[in-house]
């Protein structure tokens, strides 16, 4: 029997300190940082550990990108990327409606004074990444998912790229070292890339992952090795208490718990629906191709800037990732979104294998100016909000920990959190 869970009285009732709900990987980062911080805790998946969006992204540690998806400009490139439907960016049009004030809301956020209060919530989350996942794996024997990397950013076109852009600009000024190289200095870092690349940008002190799912699932393991629970059961509703216990209705009974942490990633607003909370969460699909075989290999994370889509050597094989698709949470793939990826990989890497590919698709928590929620669900104080990270969720997880951390504990943080308050979308 657990430590963190006990079967009460009540047929069917269970009880829990605290229960995290979702085992991406913002939830085993929380329920983590929470049992160091000498809290019981038990994850709760339906599908289990690392299974959904964290099991399959590009795997950038992004210390210096915390740039929001509303950029200023975005729209003149817009209508081109729709207009093709094999293109970055993907809309079904049965789900625009639905998604018409989610969009007002993204295009308000193209503003530069959002941009920037966006980009700068971002930095403080993203940037401690790489240092904060070595503490979480230390001891684990498993530190070798975290690699020293560089991040760099190719191009065919030299114009579309160079160092006076914004997020360029952002990047020096908070202290990043970026620099401009050229073809064959690219050549030299990366020896498969295609000789069509013209430039890159290089940045410096980031880091990646080498499996993504795996390093889920070992932080997973750690909670449960020291003392935590997993339950794998599908939540129904979050049933606030007076003074702060929450009931936590699941399709295998209820769970009484002292706090809860929404850690459920897209369909977390699903859970907090009859919070009274008003949370534009969109799913933004994306998709990878991973081929097992690629019989070339990349030395660090690389952003083809024309094509918008990440490669990068994994454990199983060459993950080319990308691409955003707008449409309801429960349709089905499109595939044809994860076969371009072999085209791209192919003008990427032309000596890459792509016989052995295999598709995935994963669902981005989504919100219209690219900050996550994190923090007190409004008037119910047992309820702790910790989604929304869309592109940088796996950047961003031990930051959003240890804010959830230091809430839960009611530690002062010298950190400005505000802007993640989910208040600002009332
Ligand atoms: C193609 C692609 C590439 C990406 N590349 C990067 C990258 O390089 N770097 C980076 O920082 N980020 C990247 N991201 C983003 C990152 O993967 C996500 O932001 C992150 O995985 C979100 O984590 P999460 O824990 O919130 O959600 P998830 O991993 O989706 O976990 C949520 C969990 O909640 C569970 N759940 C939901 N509802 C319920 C319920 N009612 N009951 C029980 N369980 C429930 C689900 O089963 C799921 O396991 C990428 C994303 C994609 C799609």
């Amino acid at each position: 029997m657990s430590k963190a869970v006990t079967n009460s009285s009540a047929a069917n009732t269970t009880t829990a300190d605290i229960l995290i709900i979702g085992a991406g990987i913002i939830g085993v980062c929380c329920a983590r940082t929470l049992q160091l911080n000498g809290h019981r805790v038990t994850l709760l998946d339906r599908e289990g550990i690392g299974a959904a969006c964290s099991h399959g992204n590009a795997g950038v540690l992004c210390s210096w990108s915390f740039d929001p998806a509303a950029k200023p400009g975005l729209w003149k490139e817009l209508p081109r990327w729709l207009a093709d439907p094999l293109g970055p960016i993907a809309l079904r049009p049965s789900h625009l409606p639905k998604m018409l004030g989610w969009l007002w809301q993204f295009i308000r956020n193209t503003q530069s004074n959002r941009q920037a209060k966006s980009a700068a919530a971002l930095f403080t989350l993203n940037n401690p990444t790489v240092e904060m996942f070595r503490q979480l794996l230390q001891g684990s024997g498993h530190e070798s998912l975290v690699q020293d990397a560089f991040y760099l950013f190719a191009t065919r076109n030299g114009k579309r790229l160079n160092l006076n852009q914004l997020p360029w600009q952002r990047r020096l000024q908070a202290g990043a070292t970026v620099e401009a190289i050229d073809a064959a200095t690219l050549g030299e870092i990366e020896p498969h890339l295609s000789k069509e690349y013209v430039k890159a940008i290089l940045v410096h002190g980031q880091g990646r992952v080498t499996n993504p799912g795996r390093l889920v699932k070992v932080i997973g393991d750690k909670v449960l090795s020291s003392g935590g629970r997993f339950i794998q059961t599908a939540v129904h509703e979050l049933i606030p208490r007076t003074g702060g216990a929450v009931t936590v209705s699941t399709q295998n009974g209820s769970i009484e718990a002292k706090q809860v942490v929404v850690a459920s990633g897209a369909w977390s607003s699903r859970l907090t629906a009859k919070l009274d909370l008003n949370i534009p969460l969109q799913a933004e699909r994306g998709y990878h191709m991973e081929f097992a075989n690629p019989g070339v290999q990349l030395n660090n994370s690389v952003n083809d800037v024309d094509r918008a889509f990440v490669a990068s050597s994994m454990a199983g094989g060459l993950r080319c990732a990308g691409t955003s698709e707008f449409t309801e949470l429960e349709a089905a793939p499109n595939w044809r979104r994860a076969d371009i990826m072999k085209r791209l990989g192919k003008a990427m890497l032309p000596g890459l294998n792509v016989d052995e590919g295999t598709p995935w698709m994963g669902l981005r928590p989504a919100l219209p100016d690219s900050v996550p929620i994190i923090g007190p669900a409004g008037h119910h104080p047992g309820i702790f909000l910790a989604f929304g990270h869309g592109h940088y969720g796996l950047s961003g997880a031990p930051m959003t920990a240890r804010i959830i951390g230091a809430l839960i504990g009611a530690e002062r943080m010298n950190i400005d959190i505000s802007a993640y308050s989910v208040e600002r979308f009332t």
